[in-house]
């Protein structure tokens, strides 16, 4: 008897790229063409732009998270885990699932989405020390890490902890940065109202970064304009400067400034997933070198995009110009790779991908924001009603469309309660604990598994 399989398809990766790709790829495959796959450690796509809005709770963590399951009419096997190694000889992705399985997964085609991780620096005491805003984990957990901050200010006697817990540092002044500091600011700022011991001037946010201007993709007059809109807020901008040192109870500034404080916040950009090392593969700042068709030089059946891959820009004239790491390209990358897929797999050629950046929005919280759409600038009403109809419209269920306009309503008409759950009190929450950056083969590792004679043994097994 002969069985014919499909070609197996593995996507790695449930964010913007990946998904985007996999409803493509479902709509426009027969069930019988190809057998699709999807390697995701949550069930949800995260929103990730409007986590500085779950952050200052303006919207419920829910909101963003737009499942993956909704319609019956999605027929991928998703694996609940975590790819840890590509091995590109065979052609075998090693997994590991979220009850800590250690697979490897046949493959004809891969699609690698796995995304970026926050990119930190050796500075001392950074990754003990601060918190990230990258996962849905975080943004809750700094929400009732801030509210907690008051709390505790309300209930010291001791003057000098009272001053250093109302001290927030944030460092990156790129949009996640600002917007993150903006919209816990704008938290703290209404928070304090309902704490009549405390005097609201002793709260202090302090953002900085090492670049000359914020927010540099927005231009020079909208960086200034965001700029001015803070600082009227009261949030201290310090540009030029960095981290020296951080420790549990203060932050060292490169100028020398020692800031007493309980919350520093990185977002000084981003660094491709470390599953694109184990690839052993040609990189561009840490992404994987593609084509402008998003595959991978050598390797056929092997494609990558979003955050994780250094796309060739083909919309701008400038010689090795990559996609910057945004929501944008990531799903509009997406379609293109499916299409990609698609052809490759019925040996058509593959097209490249090319898109005009259509600019960039910045809520700054309550009424602030900053955008830049098709090249028009923007601020205050007008370019917050664009931020949050962009978001809005990019949304890709309904069901997250009325959770998250629901949510803003409530929030203009009701406000906040300023709740601290507490769920995630006894986790340990710094950088280093959220992005699993250690959970990664080295090659060795990977060679061993994918011979069965790694750790679990076989082709499937449980990791020591
Ligand atoms: C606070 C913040 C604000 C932002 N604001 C904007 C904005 O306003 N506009 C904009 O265009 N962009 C914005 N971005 C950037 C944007 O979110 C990213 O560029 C985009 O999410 C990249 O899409 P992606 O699919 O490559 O990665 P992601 O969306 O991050 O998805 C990666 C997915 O892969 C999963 N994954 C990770 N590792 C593995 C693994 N080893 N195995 C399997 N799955 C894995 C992750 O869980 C995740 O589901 C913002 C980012 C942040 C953090």
């Amino acid at each position: 008897m002969i069985t014919v399989t499909r070609p197996r398809i593995l996507v790695v990766g449930a964010g913007f790229a990946g998904v985007g790709c996999v409803r493509r790829l479902e709509r426009k495959l027969s069930p019988d063409e190809a057998e699709i796959t999807l390697v995701t450690p949550s069930s949800y796509q995260l929103y990730l732009p409007l986590l500085p809005q779950v952050a200052s709770g303006v919207l419920t963590p829910q909101s963003i998270a737009v499942s993956l399951r909704r319609s019956r009419r999605y027929r991928t096997r998703i694996i609940p885990g975590g790819a840890i190694g590509v091995d590109l000889a065979s052609k075998v992705c090693v997994i590991r699932t979220i009850t800590d399985k250690l697979l490897n997964e046949p493959y004809d085609y891969i699609v690698l989405a796995p995304g970026s991780i926050t990119r930190t620096f050796d500075i001392p005491g950074l990754t003990d020390n601060a918190y990230g805003m990258k996962t849905l984990a975080e943004a809750a957990y700094l929400r009732d890490h801030v509210i907690s901050q008051l709390d505790l200010a309300d209930a010291s006697q001791d003057p000098d902890e009272r001053a250093a817990r109302l001290q927030f540092v944030v460092v990156g002044g790129g949009y996640a940065g600002t917007e993150t500091a903006a919209c816990l600011q704008m938290l703290t700022h209404n928070a304090v109202k309902r704490y009549p011991r405390l005097d609201p001037k002793l709260i202090k946010w302090h953002l900085i970064d090492i670049a000359p201007r914020l927010m540099p993709e927005l231009g020079e007059k909208l960086g200034t304009d965001a700029q001015e809109i803070l600082r009227r807020r009261g949030v201290e901008i310090s540009l030029g400067v960095s981290i020296a040192k951080a420790g549990p109870e203060e932050v060292t500034f490169t100028d020398g400034r020692v800031i007493p404080t309980r919350t520093l916040i990185w977002t000084a950009g981003v660094v491709a997933s470390p599953l694109i090392a184990t690839l052993g593969a040609e990189t561009v700042r840490g992404r994987l070198a593609v084509t402008a068709e998003m595959n991978l030089p050598g390797h056929d059946g092997v494609f990558a995009l979003g955050d994780a891959a250094a796309v060739p820009d083909t919309a701008k004239d400038e010689e090795g110009a990559v996609c910057p790491p945004t929501a944008q390209h990531a799903m509009r990358q997406g379609k293109v790779v499916a299409d990609n897929v698609i052809a490759a797999l019925r040996d058509q050629p593959l097209r490249p991908y090319r898109h005009k950046d259509l600019g960039l929005v910045v809520d700054l919280g309550g009424r602030d924001a900053v955008s830049k759409p098709l090249g028009v600038e923007l601020k205050g009403l007008p370019a917050m009603a664009v931020a949050r109809g962009y978001h809005w419209s990019a949304l890709r269920t309904n069901v997250a469309k009325t959770r998250v306009m629901t949510n803003w309503l409530l929030n203009a008409v009701a406000g906040d309660d300023f709740v601290r759950t507490g769920f995630q009190s006894r986790t340990p929450a710094k950088l280093k604990d959220f992005e699993f950056v250690h959970a990664y083969m080295t090659p060795e590792e990977l060679r061993a598994q994918v011979d069965g004679k790694g750790a679990a043994g076989a082709a499937e097994g449980t990791a020591e």
